[in-house]
């Protein structure tokens, strides 16, 4: 892996209802990969719809923290582990994050859009019978409902994950081919002060690109946006600072000269 990346800033574990990990895992194998840090980013997404697998996005922060607390303690001379959340974003959930969040100290919020108007893009049924590119406006126009009604996140997750679900991947898509919905999206959150991520999901999902995809990245650099985050979105030890070498090399090649940490809800800037 490239040293130069030495935070991975988005990762599950058990607490998470799609990871049965064990944080200890976690924490064991990003000290053996030599990172310096690393960020747990917890599912939170209430009012999730039943799904086939009966998975269930609740979170209890109460048990995670203490947790975690604990392990900070006991792998203090070996990493440091900071707490964050990844939050699943619907309109009518802001008051509900406000009041919740403002009782919980977390050094990093992610907010995300796992649902599209109450469907999961993740289940083929979200795509039956409609043109894919809809489908996927549909989900950038959800981004912009969030962002128009909730500011309590530090940096919008994996903007273009739907595009890991359509029935044709990201073949036919591009950010030319959005380019107009995209831009007032990237415009948006550099205006509040919000960074994005470079997920490195995409590639173990095969798509070749992260998630979002490099040329909506350059964009963002280009419109002057400067907080970006790196997160392979782990929720097993193997896929820990998964592809961070390509990473590294995006984001040279989209001209930042920084990458992003968290602590305490405020961005720390490391020299890539
Ligand atoms: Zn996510
Ligand atoms: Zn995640």
């Amino acid at each position: 892996m490239n040293r130069q990346l030495l935070w991975d800033c988005h990762m599950h574990s058990s607490f998470s209802s799609d990871s049965s990990t064990p944080m200890e895992n976690m924490i064991q194998r990003s000290i053996e990969l030599g990172l310096k840090g690393i960020t747990f980013t917890e599912h939170l997404d209430p009012d999730y719809p039943a799904t086939p697998d009966g998975l269930d996005f609740s979170l209890d922060i109460p048990a995670y923290r203490e947790k975690l607390q604990k392990l900070q303690d006991t792998y203090r001379d070996q990493i440091q582990v900071r707490f964050g959340i990844e939050l699943g974003l619907q309109m009518h959930l802001s008051d509900y994050f406000y009041s919740l969040l403002a009782e919980t100290p977390f050094d990093f919020i992610i907010g995300s859009s796992h649902l599209v108007h109450g469907y999961d893009p993740y289940y083929p049924e979200f795509f039956e019978g409609r043109k894919e590119f809809y489908c996927y406006m549909e989900y950038f126009e959800s981004i912009l409902e969030n962002i128009s009604v909730y500011d309590g996140f530090d940096v919008y997750g994996h903007i273009d994950y739907v595009v890991r679900y359509g029935p044709e991947k990201n073949r036919q898509y591009s950010y030319g081919r959005y380019k107009d919905i995209l831009d007032e999206i990237l415009k948006r959150l550099i205006f509040m002060g919000k960074g994005i991520e470079l997920n490195t999901g995409g590639y173990h999902y095969g798509l070749g690109e992260p998630n979002p995809c490099v040329a909506v990245i350059r964009r963002y650099r280009e419109l002057g946006g400067e907080i970006i985050t790196i997160g392979a979105d782990a929720h097993t030890p193997d896929k820990v600072a998964y592809a961070f070498d390509r990473a590294a090399c995006v984001l040279e090649d989209c001209g930042f000269l920084y990458y992003t940490v968290f602590k305490n809800r405020h961005p720390e800037f490391i020299s890539l």
